[in-house]
């Protein structure tokens, strides 16, 4: 039976997932979210293997839901004056190859590792009961997590450039100087790992400090997460694209000069790191960095004479 809610006593018999959200439909307070998540965990029967199979679904589903929009776009020459860098589409032999690996890499590196995710959840006391946490609470954590995620991507990305680091790991991320949403989790099982960690460790963290952490929040927070990685290997800037409305965002725009560039613009949705540490990648980057050497060089040299 599972603990996804306290009391069954008013609950009727279920033969299907209709009649279990039928169930939590009487509940008072349950909202729809609510409803379909706790009918989803008591159909199952087993709460180990639902946390399991959500997780995978929701990675494989939300990550391919977001490529094929992109997929569809590449091939409607309308959208190419967006484009970033506008003489490299991808051709249909490279996006195959990259949906091989990634879709090796979830079924062999990521498909293991999740069945343990639910007794780790048991076991540092994140929730899965309903109802949810409050929208103030899920939005604060939310905040935190893309905040923390960042800094974590920044630092261990650019250390990922050193020598070896590039060498045997982080190159094959580098494979396409032009990406494409696909190309997104194209990396080294050792790269998924230490830069997964910031997606699902920092969480996992976070719960053992503030002991306070809802499921359905990792969940909104993984696909928003996946949502931000896809979009910006999209290859393109548009109008509307979200940085020109909140100017700390990343987006494509600052992660396709990093693949352009092999160097700078680290970070991963926001843009404070690399400009506060003048790690910014792209032409423009490099003459405002020489203007301010030449600056405080022409500095010095008044001071001296
Ligand atoms: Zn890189
Ligand atoms: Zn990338």
């Amino acid at each position: 039976m599972s603990s996804v809610y306290h009391d069954y006593s008013t609950f009727k018999n279920v033969t299907s997932f209709a009649d279990s959200l039928q169930n939590f439909q009487q509940v008072d307070g349950l909202n729809t979210f609510e409803q379909i998540w706790g009918a989803y965990y008591y159909y199952m029967g087993n709460d180990l293997f639902a946390t399991g199979l959500l997780f995978f679904v929701t990675h494989e589903f939300f990550y391919f839901g977001r490529c094929i929009p992109w997929m569809i776009i590449d091939r409607i020459p309308y959208f190419n004056k967006f484009k970033i860098q506008d003489t490299k589409l991808p051709s249909s032999k490279e996006q195959w190859e990259c949906l091989k690996s990634v879709l090796t890499s979830h079924f062999l590196v990521e498909a293991f590792p999740i069945w343990f995710f639910h007794p780790l959840c048991q076991y540092i006391g994140i929730s899965y009961q309903v109802p949810f946490p409050s929208v103030t609470d899920i939005l604060i954590q939310l905040s935190v997590f893309f905040v923390l995620e960042d800094a974590w991507h920044y630092w261990f990305h650019r250390a990922l450039h050193y020598g070896v680091f590039y060498k045997y790991i982080h190159k094959q991320h580098h494979r396409y100087a032009a990406p494409f949403g696909l190309a997104a989790e194209y990396a080294h099982p050792i790269e998924v790992m230490l830069l997964g960690f910031g997606t699902v460790g920092i969480p996992i963290v976070w719960c053992v400090l503030t002991g306070n952490l809802h499921l359905f929040t990792i969940c909104i927070w993984i696909v928003l997460r996946l949502f931000q990685a896809v979009d910006a290997h999209s290859g393109y800037e548009f109008p509307w694209s979200l940085h020109n409305f909140l100017p700390f965002w990343a987006g494509a725009d600052h992660h396709d000069e990093h693949h352009h560039y092999f160097i700078g613009s680290y970070a991963s949705s926001f843009r404070w790191w690399d400009f506060v540490l003048d790690t910014e990648a792209g032409p423009k980057a490099k003459a405002s960095r020489e203007r301010k050497m030449k600056a405080a060089a022409e500095k010095v040299q008044k001071k001296s004479q």
